[in-house]
């Protein structure tokens, strides 16, 4: 396994980060730490979670993935051996009107109550990497086109919330802070008032990133390359579009497009299409599809770590037997093809 710093933090990360944002709803609590055991013992040191996991998030599981965390960490008694990243969400009063009975705008009050909430469940007294989830203005995530906004898009500003974040840090209840769905500009403003403020300075990106979706390589792998950020890549399968299962229509039974029809970003026709050339190219480089998707996210000189999910454990075998794969220079230049050809299909 490598490993990675993230940021200036002085924290070493494995360069592949065990999900878990399938353990209370895909998989049970002891699956979930199955999965950890197995992960440890192949040299992962790194997962990440969020208050609001398991997904689809529903008012009953919220909070539910932290607890299993925290269970596996008083179980085993491994907190110095595991660095933990979680995430508060951003505004989701209209769609997730539980949390904090509506209250999510990341202003100071929200950001301490739920730092104070996710230490309870995870059982420890400090997170290693604490996570905006997306951004507390309207811009693009989560595969929003376009961009329109109105005089009143901004909401609480991001001083107030890296100041709460930087009191976090302050109190020894985080370690480093990073930020999530985010654009250049955003990591950007991050920055410049983390060095002109004296607060803490963003070591993370958590974006998507697969071959299904390289929009980072347009402006953010520059600003973090050159501000000593990392990129935290999550869905580096798409969903698990990038194993092949879902061509030709099919919809394995208990696959995750198949019970959750409303998670359409990684299923549009560019998508498939893209997937069956990608497909061609693992079977001629006698690679699976998974293996080389995971392989090629794995490979990118900005990547600090790949965020894999999996609800299996012949699936996470697979997966973390993919940080061993070396994509040969040929491979590289075939998957170059597809994608000039069909570029981000699903952003
Ligand atoms: P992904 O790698 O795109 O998809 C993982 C899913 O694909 C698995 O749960 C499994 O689902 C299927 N799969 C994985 N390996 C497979 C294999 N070898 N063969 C066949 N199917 C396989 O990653 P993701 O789960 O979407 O995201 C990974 C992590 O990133 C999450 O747990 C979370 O920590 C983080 N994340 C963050 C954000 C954010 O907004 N910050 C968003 C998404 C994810 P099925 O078995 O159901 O098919």
């Amino acid at each position: 396994m490598e490993y990675s710093i993230l940021g200036d933090s002085g924290i070493r990360v494995s360069k592949i980060c065990l999900g878990s944002m399938t353990w209370g709803e895909q998989n049970s609590e002891s699956e979930g730490h199955g999965q950890l055991d197995m992960a440890l013992d192949r040299g992962v040191n790194f997962v990440d979670t969020a208050e609001m996991y398991p997904v689809p998030s529903r008012e009953q599981t919220y909070g539910v993935t932290e607890t299993i965390i925290g269970n596996w960490l008083s179980k085993r008694k491994r907190r110095d051996k595991i660095v933990i990243a979680t995430k508060v969400v951003g505004p989701a009063s209209d769609w997730m009107p539980y949390i904090r009975h509506g209250q999510t705008r990341l202003n100071q009050a929200n950001i301490l109550q739920a730092v104070e909430s996710s230490l309870t469940r995870l059982q420890t007294d400090y997170i290693d990497l604490y996570q905006v989830h997306w951004p507390e203005r309207k811009t693009n995530y989560f595969g929003r086109l376009g961009y329109d906004y109105s005089d009143d898009d901004a909401g609480v500003a991001v001083e107030e919330t890296l100041s709460a974040l930087s009191e976090c840090v302050r109190a020894g209840k985080i370690r480093a802070v990073g930020v999530s769905n985010e654009t250049p500009w955003g990591v950007m403003h991050y920055l410049h008032l983390a060095d002109t403020l004296g607060m803490p300075r963003i070591v993370t990106v958590q974006n998507p990133y697969s071959l299904l979706n390289r929009t980072y390589e347009i402006g953010l792998a520059e600003v973090t390359r050159n501000e000593g950020v990392g990129l935290l890549a999550y869905s580096p399968l798409g969903f698990g579009v990038l194993t092949g299962k879902y061509l030709q229509g099919k919809r394995p039974q208990q696959a995750r497009l198949t019970l959750y029809k409303q998670f359409t970003r990684y299923l549009g026709t560019r998508s498939q299409a893209a997937t069956e050339q990608y497909l061609e190219i693992a079977e001629r480089h006698e690679l699976s599809l998974a293996q080389m998707a995971l392989a090629y996210v794995h490979s990118r000189p900005f990547l600090t770590s790949s965020i894999i999910g999996a609800t299996s454990p012949e699936q996470l075998q697979e997966n973390l037997d993919s940080s061993h794969i070396q994509l040969s220079d040929q491979l590289l230049r075939d998957i170059e093809l597809v994608h000039k050809d069909n570029p981000n299909p699903a952003p």
